[in-house]
């Protein structure tokens, strides 16, 4: 059955997912309401704009989103260009925000705080389906508002919740105390943060590609800024993990990536300390950070490259059903958790899969993979597509995967984020195969109903 059309379908986040969303729900004749918390589209790419993404074009636009660009004369970048975070929002996400259809349905600085139902919490089970969803919106002046809506499509990301340092999920003791001396997960060390990080001392936490990339930054901020010192420390034994393949590697820039650090911390450029669990930090000029087996050490500025976790305090009064683990969609969850999908693992899914007992809500893009890093941009425009086909009362649409979609996903070895790796214009998407990580970089054509049962690796 099709949503109730006299209400608006409230989407929240204005970054690529979400407006892929409001694009197809203008297709399927469904009114959107964007809900941005930051003061323009794409906020959080606005934050990893130096980052150059490693899937090219052809996979970071959405169908729907194009095709009313194209309406406007836009034209789309070469396909097999990978463009940088900021490429991806000038090129394509500013100018698709601009449209009239989008920047009339768009209200950026609105935070949304929380979602109900109207005059009912949790515990209310009666015409709760029938009864409209009540957003409450923190605007950018300061005034709280509710809004009323038929659905909701929570496209809000992870970006602004990152983990924690501490070893157990929670932060590491002083650590909201040191947050002064604690940078953002990306920092841009050779352009806008630059003067945070010269002539000072950084460590960097984590042992994935974020770490990795801003390790190979600050070294060569280093070569042109003297006293500029960098460490990294890691949990594990050994950083072979972050070194990867090299020459051998299924994706020839992460091989790369691992190969340049690897010279990095032979040559001393980067100190490396291994087993160093963070169990505390303190701040007297300089931050001290402990370690679990009581080591220190000692640094101006500590980078935090230990992934993301979705922000779920905003859907307490919802009736979500998530993985345990991953806190994605129940269903989705055992498809994609990096604790048993080595190359991040992805079928195709859409509405059937995502949807929770709570009717008519659901949740997109990076947020709909919980705790799980792998999220590929194509994988949430076919989630919208289906989701919005759903709402429209298409159940065969909703139901059918009809994408060009690479069949697996990215290949990763990082729980932290496995994205940020500067690659070259021949790198494409890695597919897993059955003999372990990293096949044939080569996307496939897939179509078949989604909701399909699905068990954990090996347990169909
Ligand atoms: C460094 C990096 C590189 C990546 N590279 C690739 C790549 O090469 N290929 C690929 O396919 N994927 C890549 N990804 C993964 C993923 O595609 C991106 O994270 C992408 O930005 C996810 O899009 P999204 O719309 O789901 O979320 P986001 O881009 O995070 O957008 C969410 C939006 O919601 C807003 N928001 C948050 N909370 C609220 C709230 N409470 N109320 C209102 N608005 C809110 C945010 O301000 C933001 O604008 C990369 C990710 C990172 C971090």
């Amino acid at each position: 059955m099709a949503v109730d059309n006299t209400l608006p379908v409230a989407v929240i986040g204005a970054g690529p997912v979400g407006l892929a969303a409001a694009a197809h729900l203008l297709e399927r004749g469904i009114e959107p309401l964007i809900l941005e918390a930051g003061p323009a589209p794409a906020a959080a790419i606005e934050q990893w704009r130096h980052i150059r993404l490693f899937s090219p074009w052809q996979y970071n636009t959405d169908a729907a989103a194009v095709r009313l660009l194209a309406a406007t004369g836009w034209e789309a970048p070469d396909p097999s260009a990978l463009p940088t975070g900021g490429e991806l929002i000038d090129q394509y996400l500013t100018p698709l925000a601009s449209l009239p259809a989008i920047s009339s349905r768009l209200h950026t600085g609105a935070r949304v705080v929380a979602v109900t139902r109207l005059g009912m919490d949790k515990t209310h089970s009666r015409n709760r389906d029938t009864t409209p969803f009540v957003v409450r919106v923190e605007h950018a002046d300061g005034e709280v508002r509710d809004h009323l809506a038929a659905a909701v499509i929570d496209a809000s990301g992870t970006w602004s919740t990152r983990n924690p340092l501490g070893t157990s999920g929670l932060p590491a003791l002083g650590e909201t105390a040191t947050a002064d001396h604690i940078s953002s997960t990306l920092p841009d060390v050779l352009g806008r943060d630059r003067e945070a990080f010269a002539g000072r001392t950084a460590v960097v936490i984590g042992a994935g590609h974020s770490a990795a990339n801003t390790l190979l930054n600050l070294s060569e901020l280093a070569a042109q800024v003297p006293g500029t010192k960098i460490v990294w420390a890691i949990r594990g034994a050994s950083a072979a993990k972050v070194y990867g393949g090299g020459d051998s590697d299924g994706l020839a820039a992460r091989g790369q990536l691992g190969s340049w650090l690897r010279a990095l911390v032979d040559s001393g450029a980067v100190e490396l300390y291994t087993g160093f669990g963070i169990a505390g930090l303190a701040a007297d000029g300089a931050v001290t950070l402990t370690s679990t087996d009581g080591r220190t050490l000692e640094a101006d500025v500590v980078v935090p490259a230990t992934g993301f976790r979705p922000n779920l305090d905003l859907l307490r009064e919802l009736r979500l059903e998530l993985d345990h683990g991953v806190e994605a969609p129940r269903e989705l969850g055992p498809l994609i958790d990096p604790e048993f999908h080595s190359c991040g693992t992805v079928e195709p899914h859409g509405a059937k899969m995502l949807a929770h007992p709570e009717q008519d809500f659901y949740i997109v893009g990076m947020k709909s993979y919980g705790r799980a890093p792998t999220f590929l941009l194509a994988t949430g425009y076919e989630q919208v597509r289906s989701v919005a086909a759903a709402l429209a009362g298409d159940r065969e649409a909703a139901d059918t995967v009809q994408l060009e979609l690479p069949e697996t996903g990215v290949c990763s070895s990082d729980i932290g984020s496995s994205w940020d790796v500067p690659a070259p214009a021949n790198a494409g998407f890695v597919a897993e195969t059955s003999g372990g990580c990293c096949g044939t970089p080569e996307p496939v054509l897939v179509g078949f109903p989604t909701g399909l049962a699905h068990g954990r690796s090996g347990e169909n």
